[in-house]
């Protein structure tokens, strides 16, 4: 970047805008204040998996040791199953190379552990964002309180409803999935000592339900998906019926382990799982989006987290070289050039691992599901997991400079 003192604002301190923070900070040299509506950060959440792709970002910026310290490595690969628990296929769960394994995060962690690599008066909380706009000379805030501020560039990283996003462009509402998700953490100690420290899914009567080891492997993450004609709101907070979910899954047609499982729950939330077409622009001047503003996307890949991660860097490397009036505008437009497509492949990879797991749509024929899942953990690995964002942004940024000299 041509100055070293870029003033930026970020809006929305959850994984992605944190992630950003620092690697915009480390990487760009910018000027960075993150701007959170929440009066304290990571109070909710359950679990996430930090996934290869998004280990190889955190390990560019210098946190992933510290993060997997506080994370739970699964023993090895993990497994779907059919409603009795029979083997269908194995999970990816690590890069080619095998250096990066998935690792689960308890989400309040992550969040925790990522704001510790920022200096505290970085982030502002109990500012909820409610317009923006451009000015000759930047991006002007203001905030639900009545304060305002203004910036050289400004990016919306606030999440599947955002303020940032919709000041730029006509959006449809996120459309509702027709599946709600009961999610929460079960205590580990509560399972019998040979309870397999992996992934695992059952799938079976048109939903599914995955478990997976958090926190040092003190805590059991868990999501059941199940069809649902109540669609809420994307709450992460809505307190759950744990009766209702045990229903879900109850009877002989399912695995006693997993009643057994679903019997030690006490609390559980739930949470409308909506979806958005991939947009076609996330970038308006001095003005850009990222994680799931950007890309909103269904959670059956796992990747909003490493998505939001792989953005940030990407963001950081052009940022750094933009220079002149028109610099960072351009710099923007390029990330968003760079962006999209990775993002919109996994918006739909998303969408098929649900119908696969679901058995639905193409994947009502058991049989061809389960030859599909088994093909898919190639793609996962070398698509999905293997991919190098900083690599990427290097060789985009290298055919960018040609462009910019002829
Ligand atoms: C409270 C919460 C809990 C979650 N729990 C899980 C989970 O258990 N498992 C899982 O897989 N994924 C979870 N997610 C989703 C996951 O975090 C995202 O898919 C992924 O990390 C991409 O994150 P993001 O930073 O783009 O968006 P988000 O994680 O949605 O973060 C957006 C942030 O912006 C803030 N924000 C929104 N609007 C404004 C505004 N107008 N002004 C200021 N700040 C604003 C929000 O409070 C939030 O902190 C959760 C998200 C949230 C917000």
């Amino acid at each position: 970047m041509s100055t070293n003192t870029t003033k930026i604002a970020i809006i929305g301190g959850g994984m992605g805008g944190l992630t950003a923070a620092i690697a915009l900070t480390r990487i760009a040299g910018a000027d960075v204040t993150v701007f959170e509506q929440a009066r304290k950060l990571g109070d909710v959440g359950a679990g996430v998996t930090v996934a290869p792709n998004g280990q190889r970002v955190l390990d560019r910026l210098g946190v992933l040791e510290k993060i997997k310290r506080a994370g739970a490595i699964p023993d090895g690969h993990g497994v779907y199953q059919d409603a009795l628990g029979n083997l269908v296929a194995e999970a990816a769960w690590e890069d080619s190379a095998k250096q990066y394994q998935n690792v689960g995060m308890y989400r309040p962690d992550l969040v925790n552990a990522l704001a510790g690599e920022l200096a505290p008066e970085t982030i502002r909380l109990g500012h909820r964002l409610t317009a923006l706009q451009h000015t000759d000379t930047g991006v002007r805030v203001e905030f639900e309180h009545g304060e305002h501020g203004e910036f050289d560039a400004v990016v919306g990283a606030d999440g599947i409803h955002s303020v940032v996003r919709s000041s730029l462009m006509q959006l449809p509402t996120p459309v509702y999935s027709g599946f709600i998700a009961y999610r929460g953490v079960l205590d580990a100690s509560l399972l019998p000592d040979d309870w397999p420290m992996i992934s695992q899914v059952w799938m079976g009567e048109g939903k599914h339900f995955m478990c997976y080891p958090l926190k040092q492997r003190k805590l059991f993450n868990y999501v059941g998906f199940v069809p649902s004609d109540r669609p809420l709101k994307e709450s992460w907070s809505a307190p759950g019926d744990v009766a209702e979910l045990a229903a879900e899954f109850a009877g002989e047609n399912w695995d006693p382990r997993l009643r057994h499982f679903i019997g030690l729950i006490e609390q559980t939330f739930w949470w409308g799982l909506h979806d958005h077409e991939p947009l076609t622009n996330w970038s308006e001047g001095r003005v850009t989006l990222l994680g799931d503003s950007a890309h909103t996307m269904l959670p059956h890949a796992g990747q909003g987290v490493n998505q939001a991660m792989e953005d940030s860097i990407t963001l950081a490397f052009f940022l750094r070289e933009a220079s002149g009036p028109d610099g960072i505008a351009e710099a923007f437009k390029r990330y968003t050039a760079v962006r999209m497509q990775r993002t919109a492949i996994l918006q739909n990879a998303s969408r098929r691992s649900g119908s696969q797991f679901d058995a639905q749509n193409e994947f009502e024929d058991i049989a061809k599901r389960d030859a599909d899942l088994r093909a898919g953990r190639d793609f996962r690995r070398s698509v999905v997991f293997d991919f190098d964002a900083v690599a990427a942004a290097e060789k985009a940024l290298t055919r960018f400079r040609r462009i910019s000299v002829a």
